[in-house]
């Protein structure tokens, strides 16, 4: 008998073993309520004309890329944006990424090099002569300049990507790809080299946005060979050549670099306001002035 209730219980144990799978489903099927106007059907089609439909628009958004930001599509010069109105701010999709080059190292920053005193608006990734140069994202060959015709940067490649970006890849040692030509991330446009203004073999990478560069180390982490994130804001301050990854929105929208004037014969607060494109008002109040303040020579004023 006592056998009898012990194969009772264990059936009744056993049931409610296979019974709790179930009611456990059951729970998460009223929790999620199967839509009745949905009919269960083979999606393998649909999944098809869907993928299809995808296809059809990322490519026709490569073959136009960013339609909506740029006038044109335009070849005929390198930079073409003049004073174009920026958002304040503006989101841009990164994903589907490639880092440009296997190297990792940076050896030139985003920014002002006081001992050149010029503006590095890109930066610099050791690259050794014929290492392959990759897309950074889908997108469009915009611009293919050899040495003669492209200034400092040598051999160069510019990308618009559908994301509203621009990329370039200079010192190139060769171009793998033509103008107009549609790229996929990661695929090899060039391969690594030292031509034009450059010291030894390394990539100059700029990122822009409708002509005007920000720091690429704001989007791509490339000592680990990584995006920062998949999405990105990109703010108008970022524009300034001092305002660099690594500083707080703050510091970065702040950021200047103090600027002295030293006053000559014949300058005026009206010709040194018009020379470092600010106003007579602003440099009155930097250095403490009225705007009928007589200058002496020598004098230092603080421009920014
Ligand atoms: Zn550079």
């Amino acid at each position: 008998m006592i056998l009898n209730i012990i194969k009772k219980t264990s059936a009744a144990f056993l049931l409610m073993a296979l019974a709790t799978p179930a009611m456990g489903q059951d729970l998460i099927a009223r929790q999620a309520p199967i839509d009745k106007k949905m009919r269960a059907v083979d999606s393998i089609a649909i999944q098809r004309l869907f993928q299809q439909e995808q296809i059809q628009q990322q490519f026709e958004d490569l073959e136009d890329p960013a339609a909506e930001l740029y006038p044109d599509w335009e070849d005929s010069g390198i930079n073409l944006y003049g004073n174009v109105q920026l958002p304040k701010d503006y989101q841009i999709d990164l994903r589907g990424f490639c880092m440009p080059t296997s190297n990792r190292i940076v050896t030139s920053n985003y920014g002002y090099r006081k001992r050149f005193r010029r503006q590095h608006k890109g930066i610099d990734i050791n690259a050794y002569p014929g290492d392959t140069i990759r897309a950074a994202f889908d997108g469009k060959v915009r611009v293919v300049r050899e040495v003669a015709d492209a200034g400092g940067y040598g051999n160069l490649i510019v990308v618009r990507h559908a994301n509203g970006l621009e990329t370039y890849y200079a010192h190139l040692s060769k171009h793998l790809v033509t103008e107009n030509e549609l790229v996929k991330a990661g695929e090899v446009i060039g391969l690594g080299g030292s031509t034009g203004r450059s010291t030894g073999p390394h990539l100059h990478f700029e990122v822009r946005y409708m002509g005007k560069p920000f720091d690429a180390e704001r989007i791509f982490d490339f000592p680990n060979g990584q995006l920062r994130d998949t999405s990105f804001t990109l703010k108008k301050h970022y524009f300034n050549i001092y305002s660099h990854f690594g500083q707080s929105d703050k510091e970065s929208s702040q950021t200047t670099e103090r600027v002295v004037h030293i006053i000559r014969s014949g300058d005026t607060l009206g010709a040194i306001a018009r020379k470092y494109h600010t106003t007579v008002t602003r440099l009155c109040s930097l250095n403490g002035i009225s705007a009928n303040k007589m200058l002496r020579l020598g004098q230092r004023i603080v421009v920014r």
